[in-house]
């Protein structure tokens, strides 16, 4: 608290991103980062960008990217809006498009940067509670309502909720913006992206940090009708005229170039995931359907908080949320084959069955 803070601050509730620590040896499955690494063209891009050119600015609308991310999903550049990060992109759209008189409607446990925005942005809102399933339920959300927000697939779940789902509340909500954030869609999901021209409220974002493995490098996009579109360049003009560098421009356009690398890698991840989920369903652990690139996995025998710690103490780290409903659940990143089986062993050690 300071006397200097503008009055907002003292009311926000800031995200808490996972840890990065600076341990050796760490297996690190606690932020959904992608183990299998960017593009080798991505990396020769931005290398070779590292340039004189530095000098300048870069391009402040980002239109390579805009192409190339155009191009990619079938759409027109004018379609597409990219950001610094889809957290900047979705900072953008609660700004934007998301605040109304009416309550933006999300769900209870979600993306937990939703409601630090709501806060920022002072965006009323209504919480969705999923279902007994820890889905989502979209006659829940026939409600009065001034926009809706869901990710899909849902974090920290996993589950996935089908298309044919999206276009009835896209039907049923026609003058609400719906956005989809699909952050892990490449990993098993159908994309809303096929959508789009059919309807002008559906806003998916998508972000460069988990399928194509360039966390570090921080860009997110989202793509809609241009009236949406519109409202969130409007915004971003308003706030940083130059949100991606010359070498995330660069390596981005490179990555949603490489469409070979980007299959494999999240064939791999996928493949993966589905022994990992074997693994630990043989070791009594409840695994939720996931269609991400991490699970949601309890045991009902061994508190999760207690699992979380001895892992770390093994140099493991998983995610462990200390909220209502989700407290006995781990939230576990898909890892190389090597990590996922380092996992399991020290589960096996964690959690022995009965012969
Ligand atoms: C990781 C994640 C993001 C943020 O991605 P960045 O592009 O790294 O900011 C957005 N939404 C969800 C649901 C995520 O899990």
């Amino acid at each position: 608290m300071s006397k200097f803070w503008s009055p907002i601050v003292s009311e926000l509730t800031p995200y808490v991103p996972g840890e990065q620590p600076k341990i050796t040896n760490l297996i690190k499955l606690n932020t959904n980062e992608n183990p299998f690494g960017p593009s080798p063209k991505a990396l020769a891009a931005m290398q070779a960008e590292i340039n004189d050119n530095l000098r300048l600015y870069p391009d402040p609308s980002g239109d390579k990217l805009k192409h190339a991310v155009a191009t990619r999903y079938g759409l027109t550049p004018a379609q597409v809006f990219v950001g610094n990060g889809s957290d900047e992109v979705l900072a953008h759209a609660f700004h934007a498009l998301l605040k109304h008189e009416q309550p933006l409607l999300v769900a209870d446990i979600t993306y937990s940067f939703y409601p630090t925005y709501c806060s920022l942005y002072q965006v009323p809102h209504t919480l969705i509670p999923l279902d007994a399933n820890m889905g989502i339920n979209i006659d829940d959300y026939d409600q009065p309502g001034g926009a809706i927000i869901i990710a899909n697939p849902n974090a920290p779940t996993g589950t996935p909720l089908p298309l044919s789902q999206i276009e009835t509340l896209l039907q049923r909500h026609p003058e609400q913006v719906v956005l989809v954030d699909e952050a892990y869609i490449d990993f098993g999901g159908e994309s809303a992206v096929t959508l789009i021209d059919r309807y002008p409220n559906l806003l998916v974002v998508h972000t460069l940090s988990k399928s194509r493995s360039l966390a570090g490098l921080r860009i997110g996009y989202a793509m809609g009708h241009v009236d949406l579109i519109e409202g969130l360049e409007r915004v971003k003009n308003s706030f940083n005229s130059y949100p991606l560098d010359r070498i995330a421009l660069a390596g981005a356009v490179a990555a949603i170039e490489d469409e070979a690398w980007f299959q494999h890698t999240c064939q791999s991840v996928i493949a993966n995931r589905e022994t990992l989920v074997a693994s630990m369903t043989a070791l009594g652990f409840a695994v939720l359907p996931s269609a991400a690139n991490f699970i949601f996995a309890r045991h009902p025998e061994h508190d999760a908080a207690t699992l979380a710690q001895a892992l770390r103490e093994r140099a493991i780290l998983v995610r462990h949320f200390k909220k209502p409903r989700i407290d006995q659940y781990l939230r576990i990143s898909i890892g190389t084959a090597e990590e996922c089986a380092a996992l399991v062993c020290a589960l096996q050690e964690l959690v022995p069955q009965a012969a």
